[in-house]
C-alpha cells in the first residue's frame, strides 16, 4: 500500500500541507533575482542579467565531490549582503518563501561572521536587520520563525568566541546555536570550552556533524558538547552504537536529502539512510539546508523523501511530528502552531 496517498487514492498535495523546516541557512536562502537586484543597486551589476543566466555560478544543481566544493558556491550570494537594507530584504524574503511553501514553523540560521565579513558589516546592526526583516514578514504571513546563530568553524576559535558572546548578547532573539562549515579538521572537542557559556545560559545546541566525517564526530557532538540536534548526522547510520546513542538521547537529525547528495554526504539518493534511521527509532527530520543555493524548497524535499527514499504518509507524519517536537521555539508557540495547522498529523 502506498501510504502517501489519501484513502481515496489521490496523492497527497505536499505543497498545500503544513510543514516544518528546522534547518535552513539565511545565506543559502536568497532568490537569484534578489542577488541580481542587490548587485545592480550597489552599482556593481553582475554579468548575468536573469536568474537563468546566474544559476550556473550561484547554484549547485548537481552533485559535487565534497562539502568544501559546495561551500565555494556561496561566494555570489555572500556578495549580496552589502548593507543593512540588503540584509533586511533577504531576511524578509526568506520568510516570505517559507510562507509560500506552507512552512508554518521554521528556524532560520546564519553565521554573523560569514554574513558580515565580505562588507565589514557590524554584527549587531546586521542582527537588528535580520530581526526587522523576519518580524515584518511574520506580521504579513502565518509562519512562526526562530533564529539560530552559527559558528563558522574554519574561522577559528577567536571567531567562535565572538559568536558565543554575540549569542549571549542576543539571547532574547535567538532560539539556539549551531556549528557549521568544514567538519573533518574541526572535531567537537575543539569547541567544548568556548561553547560552555551557552549551556549555562540555557541556549540549546544543534551542530553540523556527520555530514562529511565519520560517526565519531556526531558521537562526540552529543557526548562532549551535549548537542540536542545534529545538522545532517548522516554518518550516525554507519555505527550501530552511535545510532543507539542518538536514539536513546532523543537527538533529532536535521537531514536534508538534496543537500546530502550534492555535498557527497551520501554517494546517491538511494543510499540515504533517513528511512532506515527513522525505522530504527531515531528522530529524523527532513529540511532544506540551502533552498536558494540548491534551487529547491521543502515541498521538493518531501517529494524526494516520498519518491526516492520510500516515505509513505506514516513517515511524512513522523518526520513532521519529530520536527515540531525538536524545534527550539518556545512550547506555547509550538502548541499554537500545531493546533492551527497540523491537524493532518492526527488525521486518518
Ligand atoms: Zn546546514
Amino acid at each position: 500500500m502506498d501510504g502517501s496517498r489519501e484513502p481515496d487514492g489521490d496523492p497527497i498535495d505536499l505543497r498545500a500541507l503544513a510543514k516544518v523546516d528546522l534547518h535552513r541557512h539565511l545565506e543559502g536562502a536568497l532568490r537569484l533575482q534578489t542577488i541580481i537586484d542587490l548587485y545592480r543597486e550597489a552599482g556593481e551589476p553582475l554579468e548575468a542579467e536573469t536568474p537563468e543566466e546566474l544559476a550556473p555560478t550561484a547554484q549547485v544543481l548537481r552533485p559535487m565531490r565534497s562539502l568544501e566544493e559546495v561551500l565555494a558556491y556561496f561566494r555570489v550570494a555572500r556578495g549580496a549582503f552589502r548593507d543593512y537594507e540588503a540584509v533586511e530584504r533577504i531576511a524578509f524574503e526568506a520568510v516570505e518563501d517559507l510562507a509560500r511553501d506552507h512552512v508554518r514553523l521554521a528556524e532560520l540560521r546564519f553565521s554573523p561572521d560569514f554574513l558580515c565579513r565580505p562588507f565589514g558589516l557590524d554584527w549587531d546592526r546586521a542582527m537588528a536587520s535580520i530581526v526587522a526583516g523576519t518580524e515584518r514578514a511574520t506580521r504579513e504571513h502565518d509562519v512562526a520563525v526562530g533564529l539560530i546563530a552559527i559558528v563558522s568553524r574554519s574561522y577559528g576559535l577567536e571567531s567562535a568566541e565572538r559568536t558565543v558572546a554575540f549569542a549571549l548578547r542576543h539571547r532574547d532573539r535567538l532560539v539556539g546555536f549551531d556549528l557549521a562549515d568544514e567538519e573533518r579538521a574541526y572535531p567537537p572537542a575543539m569547541f567544548a570550552d568556548v561553547l560552555a557559556p551557552l549551556a549555562d545560559a540555557g541556549i540549546p545546541l544543534t551542530a553540523h556533524y556527520g555530514e562529511s566525517a565519520g560517526p565519531e564526530f556526531p558521537r562526540d557532538a552529543v557526548e562532549v558538547l551535549g548537542a540536542r540536534r545534529l545538522g545532517h548526522g548522516v554518518s550516525v547510520a554507519d555505527d550501530p552504537a552511535v545510532t543507539a546513542l542518538v536514539r536513546e538521547r532523543g537527538v533529532a537529525l536535521e537531514m536534508c536529502p538534496t543537500s546530502n547528495v550534492r555535498t557527497n554526504a551520501v554517494a546517491s539518493i538511494a543510499e540515504h539512510p533517513a528511512l532506515r534511521l527513522l525505522r530504527a527509532g531515531v528522530r529524523v527530520t527532513i529540511n532544506t539546508d540551502d533552498p536558494g543555493l540548491f534551487g529547491i524548497d521543502l515541498t521538493h524535499e518531501l517529494e524526494v523523501a516520498r519518491d526516492d527514499l520510500g516515505f509513505g504518509l506514516t513517515e511524512l507524519r513522523a518526520v513532521t511530528g519529530h520536527a515540531l517536537a525538536a524545534s527550539f521555539l518556545d512550547e506555547d508557540t509550538k502548541r499554537r502552531v500545531r493546533r492551527s495547522h497540523f491537524d493532518w498529523l492526527a488525521r486518518g
